[in-house]
């Protein structure tokens, strides 16, 4: 085996030996002469050898471990590794044409994210060593599925801290921008260049697919995006009120109601923090609210701060919900974990004067494999409350 040798020291062992895919590059004690983006062999001091891993030269995550095999990692391995996640998938889906094929770490597969929105596939691959193996995936899929078209969403900001620019566009195929993918019965049309994410949050799937059991009455759907939660839940609901800061997000939001052929959505431009307030103060009752804002906490040092975001958001949307009525929360924070969540919504409720029963505790949809020993994979968390 000729792949070269990166030596770690022994905090790094332990890393890898507690299941974890990372290390640190305080961890790395020798690297030298290694290209960035490299697959290296990890050794100890003593030159035992621990796995393979793609080297970065720029992110504090030096090493993104791909298996502890010393069988090299070529493009048949990746092949395998690819058609693996596919095969989970056919079993979970459930029909869904638009899921997340492989999910970086939760597929073995560090910093490698592939969405598939029926024929047309989106890659992110955002460190170094994806990045060097980009043209070899982009054939894998072509063999193993034929699609119609591979684009790039690498505009991601991640992709700094590795030294890689950001960048988006077409890999293979033809030049598909849109795709109208049904869900749930309902149709909805991604926007693979220039939409959030790859198009879409579809780590929300299974979660806006449970939320159909307890909408009614009149709904609030706040951080609403491409109206996701909005439309799922509009045919279950008398009324819709769906608030999101992004004017473009409503163009599609609006565009996606079209399709569907329903009339009983409002959409409104606002800052959700400033409606919630204000439909407080006004006294505006609900029946069911879904909160699902952007993550407030990308580091650590900013916990606290988001913490009291996600007070303010369910302090409010719970002060405004009829009794008997549905709250729909979610965090994608990783930094804020389910029981922070739980303990700032119990919180909001005394505050509320609300008695709260939890009726399901939720994750992100299981095309987003939660890896039980890398805790970062585990980063949606969606609660479906009851106000008695
Ligand atoms: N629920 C959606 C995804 C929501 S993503 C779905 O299922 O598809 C979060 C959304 O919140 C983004 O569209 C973003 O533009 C919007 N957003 C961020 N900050 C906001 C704010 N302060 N007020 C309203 N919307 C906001």
């Amino acid at each position: 085996m000729n792949a070269p040798a990166v030596t770690i020291r022994p905090r790094g062992i332990e890393r890898i030996a507690s299941g974890h895919l990372w290390i640190y590059r305080a961890d790395v004690a020798d690297a030298t002469g290694v290209e960035p983006g490299a697959v290296v062999r990890v050794l100890d001091r003593k030159k035992r050898f621990w796995g393979q891993a793609l080297y970065s030269s720029q992110s504090q995550i030096a090493l993104r471990l791909l298996t502890r095999e010393s069988r090299p990692f070529d493009r048949a391995f990746l092949a395998e590794r690819i058609h693996a996640a596919a095969a989970f998938r056919e079993q979970i889906v459930e029909g869904a044409r638009a899921y997340r094929l492989v999910a970086a770490e939760g597929d073995l597969l560090p910093s490698l994210i592939i969405d598939r929105y029926a024929e047309c596939f989106v890659l992110q691959t955002l460190s170094q060593g994806m990045e060097r193996l980009k043209g070899t995936v982009v054939e894998i899929l072509q063999e193993q599925f034929a699609p119609l078209c591979i684009l790039e969403r690498n505009d991601a900001a991640v992709r700094r801290l590795e030294g890689l620019p950001e960048q988006t566009g077409l890999l293979a195929g033809e030049d598909i921008g849109e795709v109208v993918v049904e869900e749930d019965g309902v149709k909805f049309c991604y926007d693979l260049k220039r939409g959030q994410k790859t198009g879409g949050y579809l780590d929300q799937r299974e979660n806006r697919h449970a939320a159909r059991q307890h909408a009614r009455g009149r709904l609030l759907d706040c951080f609403a995006y491409a109206g996701g939660f909005a439309i799922t839940l509009a045919r279950h609901c008398a009324s819709v009120l769906a608030v999101e800061i992004s004017a473009e997000a409503l163009k599609l939001a609006r565009h996606n109601q079209e399709l569907n052929g329903i009339s009983n959505i409002e959409w409104r431009e606002a800052n959700c923090f400033d409606f919630l307030k204000a439909a407080d103060q006004e006294g505006q009752r609900f029946d069911t609210v879904v909160l699902d804002p952007p993550a407030f906490a990308r580091q650590k040092s900013s916990r606290e701060s988001a913490l009291r975001g996600y007070k303010e958001l369910n302090l409010r949307a719970l002060k405004i919900l009829n009794p008997g009525g549905y709250l729909i929360t979610c965090s994608c924070s990783f930094h804020v974990s389910e029981a922070d969540l739980l303990e700032v919504i119990a919180a909001a409720a005394l505050d509320a004067h609300r008695t709260v029963v939890v009726v399901e505790r939720r994750a992100q949809a299981r095309d987003h494999p939660i890896l039980l020993t890398v805790p970062e994979t585990h980063y949606l968390k969606c609660l479906i409350l009851r106000v008695v």
